[in-house]
């Protein structure tokens, strides 16, 4: 039987407000007066982590970093990997490569400048790298990324790139990492299991399920969440269409809960680590 495999977790750091699915109601110029909750609520997923003593990586938004370099440097202090989640929260199919290359570049340098560390790895916003922007990995490339964690192999209304590898894969040839969010394969398709709002819809035995029928051939996954997904007190953007407000706030109370019930039931680590293996090669 093969060893249980450490899988990542991983927490893309951006606030309730940056969200793709308020984009169209919240604009980005109005971001810096509204309320943040991100430290709050970054530190409550840090003192779960240290009381379940998992590791993960922090994929965090330059903007946030730029207004909470305290919490940067917590991050970092505790142990975490700490990665970056670009700089405006942009999707990156929306850009052109110049705009990408100049926001997720801005975004590592100022990480590194306030962490301290090296930043290796990348998440796009909302696993917005798919058919229409492969030069996404040129670029991420250029500007001093060794991996990038944003591509979601299933089909889905808002992202998704159904015919992608479904394990870490080197794009184009290129020295770029991409380790896919991931899927279980059933009945010739891929289903989603790297967490998200998945992990607040469906029951918790079905996620755990999922993640050990992965698990089983030995190969790590990779799971994400995010300080807003805990945060039932956040306010409320009543103006958004219903379908984003629905998929926003579900569940939101009952999160904590389980995401401590999962840090216990599977063992985790920073991407840098579950991944040091396809990293090197
Ligand atoms: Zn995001």
């Amino acid at each position: 039987m093969p060893l249980r495999p450490i899988n990542a977790m991983t927490v893309d750091v951006e606030d309730w407000f940056q969200v793709q699915a308020f984009a169209g109601t919240i604009s980005r110029n109005d971001w810096d007066g509204l309320e943040r909750r991100v430290e709050a609520n970054t530190d409550r997923i840090l003192a779960m982590f240290a009381d379940a003593r998992v590791f993960g990586t922090f994929f965090t938004l330059g903007w946030v970093a730029e207004r909470h370099p305290a919490l940067v440097r917590r991050i970092v202090a505790a142990g975490h990997e700490l990665a970056s989640h670009g700089y405006w929260h942009r999707l990156a199919h929306e850009q052109t490569p110049a705009d990408f290359a100049q926001d997720v570049g801005s975004a590592r340098k100022l990480l590194e400048d306030i962490g301290g560390v090296a930043v290796a790895g990348y998440r796009a916003p909302t696993f917005s790298i798919n058919t229409r922007n492969p030069w996404a990995f040129d670029v991420l490339a250029e500007q001093g990324y060794s991996y990038s964690s944003s591509v979601y192999p299933v089909r889905h209304d808002l992202y998704g790139m159904p015919d992608a590898p479904r394990f870490p894969y080197r794009p184009r040839n290129g020295s770029l990492l991409e380790i896919p969010m991931t899927t279980v394969h059933a009945a010739g398709r891929n289903f989603p299991c790297a967490g998200g709002g998945y992990f607040r819809l469906l029951p918790y035995q079905m996620y755990r399920a999922a993640l050990r029928r992965f698990n089983r051939d030995g190969a790590p996954g990779i799971f994400y969440t995010h300080p807003w997904e805990i945060d039932a007190g956040q306010p409320r953007v009543e103006a958004a269409p219903r379908m984003a407000k629905f998929r926003h706030y579900l569940n939101l109370k009952r999160t904590p809960a389980r995401l401590q019930r999962l840090l216990r039931d599977f063992a985790w680590g920073r991407v840098d680590q579950a991944f040091a293996e396809a990293l090197k090669k």
